[in-house]
């Protein structure tokens, strides 16, 4: 499902979604039927536990909209369009390479940067922007378990990554994507208040733990249509036998199967600004 935006990069009013309701109210009666009869605890009880576990359980689908608004596709303005996403980087060997891929077919991307790489090697976050594409919030340190803090440590972490992308290419990233997916209902009231929009995929290709670039590319291409969300991989690539990274191999061939099609590639920032 995608937000209406009126003003991209604005904090926005944090809405709950039926299941964060619904879990508060079964908080707020588990309470009240305590108070008036002590020997409800155990239902109380049993109440509290079962709205966390739909909550967490919520938090282990990245593409669900259960704990929040959600890019899953590019909105209907986006018309005969797809957008690649590209996670993880910068990275010194495959960025670079990536760059010069996407200028062969004359594509444009949304790189979902990490902080803490980005600090490492910003000439080459320079050169992202400078070649016509975004960056975007991808948190400061990629940590495994973001989804596991409160909402301290979770602003803590995506502010400071929006810190870093900002000081380097000047601009003020307007989405995140969360480490691996993996989200709890803290992070979509952190992202309003941020002004910041949650983005996943339509679909991924695994370029992370696949060795087999066809394998990822069929994996892209299965069901490809407009306004697709494609995800692959700049940091953390796997490799094929000969050493070269499956994303850029998967890569080419979603290009040239877009430019088949006729589908152009737009970043999520040109989708949400229209
Ligand atoms: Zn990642």
């Amino acid at each position: 499902m995608n937000a209406a935006v009126a003003a991209p990069g604005q904090p926005r009013r944090w809405i709950p979604t039926p299941l964060i309701g619904g879990a508060a109210a079964v908080h707020a009666g588990a309470l009240a039927a305590l108070a008036v009869s002590p020997a409800t605890w155990p239902w109380a009880a049993g109440g509290v536990i079962a709205s966390h576990g739909a909550l967490a359980w919520a938090g282990l689908w990245p593409r669900s909209a259960l704990l929040g608004h959600n890019w899953t596709t590019l909105p209907e303005s986006a018309g005969a369009s797809i957008a690649i996403t590209i996670d993880d980087g910068p990275d010194p060997d495959v960025t670079p390479r990536m760059l010069d891929l996407l200028d062969a077919h004359s594509a444009r991307a949304t790189f979902f940067c990490i902080g803490e790489r980005a600090r490492e090697h910003p000439r080459i976050v320079e050169a992202i922007v400078a070649r016509g594409h975004a960056v975007e919030n991808h948190s400061q340190r990629h940590r495994h378990h973001f989804s596991l803090t409160g909402p301290g440590a979770m602003r803590r972490e995506i502010d400071a990554a929006q810190t870093t992308l900002r000081e380097i290419t000047g601009v003020r990233p307007l989405f995140f994507r969360a480490p691996a997916g993996l989200r709890n209902p803290f992070l979509e009231p952190v992202l309003c208040g941020l002004g910041l929009h949650l983005a996943s995929w339509t679909r991924r290709g695994f370029d992370t733990c696949t060795s087999d670039a066809a394998l990822v590319a069929q994996r892209l291409l299965n069901g490809f249509a407009a306004r697709d969300i494609l995800l692959v991989h700049d940091g953390h690539a796997a490799r094929d036998a000969n050493g070269a990274p499956v994303a850029l191999a998967a890569l080419d061939t979603v290009l040239r199967e877009a430019a088949h099609r006729g589908l152009a590639t737009v970043t999520l920032r040109e989708a949400i600004v229209g």
